[in-house]
């Protein structure tokens, strides 16, 4: 018999939560990811992706992974440790550290999983973590694995940082010290004060994190962050996403040899879970090599996510302080940002809403994210329904 305890908290939590609208109906797709989709028979155009380049529907892409299958089967049959890594594991790794300009890399089976590995293989009790507020998630469950104090500091605020940092460091309590931020924060597509903390790292001797999963193949020639501000040697541990730009799955941690070789034999995720399904590599090799032989899909996502900007703010809606392709559309209220959203959908547009609390009350938004693939005639269709819906649902209504 099943649990009655169970039963009660399910019950109990989902009402509340379809009570107060925060129940996320899933829309499935019928078909690939690509700047446009299908949902319920419907052809929309796709504003929600993190598909940066396109290149999750890629046929290069598709090619390297159809030719792996049939040379290396479906599956890598075990973790990396035990016989699990294969030689296009090791030709990836190699290839992900020269992207990053590192001595090193190590492949994990997500990003998400990047953050669980790496984190709690160097930081440990009696160790702390100053950590930006608005980190995301899987840094957030990464440095609570570690069990080391975790220290907040106010969102790219670097004197909360340095008078936190300058604490720690003097009050004797801690062993290692660590800062750690994401390269691009995801909701305001800002860029992290990369410089100033790496300054502030090194007053403090404090290692340095960065989670660049929303920078690379956007920022820095498509290396990233790090590199856009051209101190590749001077951050410690650079996280990066193949689930993002690189339009695949998976995730990396580069820097220096004896920190991966480090990751490789105490690194959870690494050592317990299977490796990465050769297709899958051999689709990211492909990714790599097309982002370092040619950098016109980072000029197409950058020139689409400027002409969508620019007609955003012609028709009069504020798209907030982003300073990459992460393009959100300010609308407020958290129930009219909704029902913008939902009308959006009606007229053709998937775009989502994000409202409290993942981020602040009454900054409700949409966020689009343009990409390469994106035409200009679909960008204009995005316009022009926003255009409606505005007229729609805002006129009248100071914005
Ligand atoms: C998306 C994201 C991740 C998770 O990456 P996956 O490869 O999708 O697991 C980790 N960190 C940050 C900062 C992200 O934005």
């Amino acid at each position: 018999m099943s649990s009655t305890a169970l039963a009660a908290f399910l019950s109990r939590n989902l009402a509340e939560l379809k009570q107060n609208g925060l129940y996320n109906e899933i829309d499935v797709l019928e078909g690939a990811n690509g700047p446009t989709i299908r949902i319920r028979g419907r052809e929309l155009v796709n504003m929600s992706s993190n598909n940066y380049l396109g290149l999750a529907g890629d046929p290069r892409l598709v090619r390297a992974a159809a030719e792996a299958l049939e040379r290396y089967g479906v599956g890598a049959g075990a973790v990396r440790t035990i016989n699990g890594t294969m030689d296009i594991h090791a030709e990836l790794e190699e290839k992900l550290a020269a992207f990053k300009g590192t001595e090193a890399a190590i492949s994990y089976q997500s990003g998400f999983n990047c953050n669980m590995a790496a984190i709690s293989a160097i930081m440990d009790d009696g160790d702390a973590i100053l950590s930006d507020e608005l980190n995301h998630a899987s840094i957030i469950d990464g440095c609570r694995l570690s069990r080391a104090k975790i220290i907040r500091f106010r969102h790219s605020d670097m004197e909360d940082l340095e008078r936190k940092a300058q604490e720690a460091r003097n009050s004797g309590a801690y062993g290692k010290l660590m800062v750690i931020t994401d390269g691009v924060f995801s909701m305001d597509g800002d860029i992290a004060k990369l410089p100033d903390i790496v300054e502030i790292a090194e007053r403090y001797d404090l290692i340095t994190y960065v989670d660049d999963a929303h920078g690379s193949g956007v920022l820095g020639r498509g290396a990233g962050t790090v590199k856009h501000f051209g101190l590749s040697d001077r951050v410690d541990l650079q996280i990066g996403t193949l689930s993002k730009a690189i339009g695949v799955v998976g995730g990396y941690v580069a820097g220096r040899k004896d920190l991966i070789d480090w990751l490789k034999v105490r690194s959870r995720p690494f050592l317990f879970s299977t490796a990465l399904p050769p297709s899958i590599v051999a689709a990211c090799i492909a990714a790599l090599d097309i982002l370092q032989s040619s950098e016109d899909l980072q000029r197409k996502l950058w020139h689409n996510a400027a002409y969508l900007r620019q007609g955003l703010i012609k028709l009069g809606f504020d798209t907030g302080s982003s300073e990459t392709p992460i393009t959100p559309c300010i609308i407020g209220e958290e129930k009219l940002t909704q029902r913008f959203s939902q009308a959006l959908i009606e007229e053709g547009v998937y775009a989502k809403a994000i409202v409290f609390p993942t981020v602040p009350k009454g900054k409700g938004r949409i966020r689009n994210m343009p990409t390469a693939a994106h035409t200009e005639e679909m960008l204009d269709r995005v316009l022009s329904v926003y255009g409606r819906v505005r007229s729609k649902l805002l006129d009248g209504t100071p914005s």
